[in-house]
């Protein structure tokens, strides 16, 4: 069973524990079910302006960012996207929160989710329920970036013209209760642009202290540029390849009921997150890299978490090189 469906049924069974009462139990899975039907035909229609908006400032201000190069620009600017895309949403969003491949105190799960917040792909609690949902109708009707409704709809468009369900807190939270009742996701889904923010005018100072007298308003600039408009937009992409090209481009290890693939260069771009194929058929696993040369980043950094004894229950594949079992049906 979907670990996603597991939680709401339990419930609502507990609620409603008679058998005469079951029927009403199915319906309303039945339209939760409904309710977050996220595929292009369920969402298309308007542009969610507010998202284009940001979005398009934040490639403009990516392009501008190259007329500025420095070492300490693309410093920080490689900082920003490790703590962004490896730590908040590799090891954090996806294969803690959504995924709980391993487990941590609440301290440090709070700052590693601040971590993806940084990444501008919403807060913890949007993100861990649209993942789900892409977990339980892969390729299917109700995924809300399959390929089959287009490579671009896959890629950016299902957040540039699907419904804005950012603030559809409660909505959302069927498919994340475990996040809803904690209060600090609660917060960083609701205040989810403050740590981006707040990153940026850090940035402003450090650049303008390190840069030489006369050009220190260049130097604020240049820094917020490349540490927050460059490395936020390249990470953007990067995650979005996920749902694009790791669902068209690259090899099928397991015999999964969706189109996941293995593609080494998004695995490159994400910290090992490119390795679709292998987390669609062992979607808990903390590791998705399942072979000595599949890189995969993200799964060092909780492997060094459990070294150091900062993460536990720790969970890893079995996999068998010679006989990979079709997995994941
Ligand atoms: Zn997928
Ligand atoms: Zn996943």
């Amino acid at each position: 069973m979907s670990p996603v469906i597991a939680p709401i049924a339990s419930e609502i069974t507990t609620e409603n524990p008679t058998g005469s009462l079951r029927s009403s139990a199915d319906q309303t899975v039945q339209k939760i079910k409904q309710d977050l039907r996220m595929g292009r035909e369920h969402q298309e229609g308007r542009i969610n302006w507010i998202t284009t908006i940001f979005m398009g400032a934040f490639h403009v201000g990516a392009i501008a960012a190259l007329f500025f190069f420095s070492w300490k620009n693309l410093a920080v600017a490689a900082v920003m996207y490790f703590l962004a895309i490896n730590v908040g949403i590799g090891m954090c969003y996806h294969r803690l929160l959504t995924h709980r491949g391993y487990r941590v105190n609440r301290w440090l799960e709070a700052f590693l989710s601040g971590c993806g917040t940084l990444a501008l792909e919403g807060g913890p609690i949007f993100w861990v329920a649209t993942h789900r949902v892409h977990h339980q109708n892969s390729d299917h009707e109700g995924d809300p970036h399959t390929p089959h409704d287009g490579t671009w709809w896959a890629h950016a468009g299902w957040i540039l013209s699907g419904r804005a369900l950012h603030s559809e807190t409660a909505l959302l939270g069927r498919y994340a209760p475990d996040l809803t009742r904690n209060p600090i996701q609660v917060w960083l889904s609701k205040y989810h642009w403050l740590p981006l923010t707040i990153a940026g005018v850090l940035q402003a100072i450090l650049g303008a202290a390190v840069a030489p007298q006369g050009h220190r308003v260049i130097g604020a600039v240049s820094m917020v540029l490349w540490g927050t408009f460059l490395r936020t937009t390249l990470g953007l992409h990067a995650t979005w390849l996920v749902n694009s090209a790791t669902h068209l481009f690259g090899s099928r290890r397991f015999e999964t009921k969706d189109d996941s693939r293995n593609s080494w260069w998004v695995a490159l771009l994400t910290g090992g997150e490119g390795w679709h194929n292998n987390h669609h058929a062992h979607p808990v696993s903390a590791r998705h890299g399942l072979t000595w040369y599949e890189f995969d980043i993200n799964y060092y950094g909780i492997w060094l978490l459990e070294k150091v004894g900062l993460a536990k229950k720790v969970q890893i594949a079995k996999f068998d090189p010679l006989n990979p079992k079709p997995a994941g049906i």
